[in-house]
């Protein structure tokens, strides 16, 4: 949805979902591909951000130049909770980049 230039709703924070037991739902609208997560999870990753902003921090996972993704909170109904699959953080990796320098 283009609406970068609406004016800025109030945050909502990843800890507000949390507390409501509510997931959220990563779409990528060029490839189709969505992934639910659980909003504990996101928090390691990018602290307590504002639910929106995610679609700024994260990336498609078959092509960061997917753009925008589209992001929402929600609460699984009885049958969707059924077949859901959620995706979990199993690790955080840290990668090492050597920095050099001619002296
Ligand atoms: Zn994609």
């Amino acid at each position: 949805m283009p609406e970068t230039y609406a004016p800025k709703r109030k945050d909502f924070p990843l800890s507000n979902l949390n507390d409501s037991m509510r997931l959220v739902r990563v779409r990528c609208a060029y490839c189709k591909r969505q992934h639910c997560y659980f909003p504990s999870d996101l928090i390691q990753i990018f602290g307590d951000v504002d639910v929106d902003s995610l679609a700024y921090r994260m990336k498609c996972e078959s092509d960061p130049a997917h753009g925008l993704l589209n992001v929402e909170a929600f609460w699984p109904t009885g049958e969707e909770a059924v077949n859901l699959r959620i995706r979990r953080l199993v690790a955080i990796k840290i990668q090492r980049i050597p920095v050099w320098r001619e002296e």
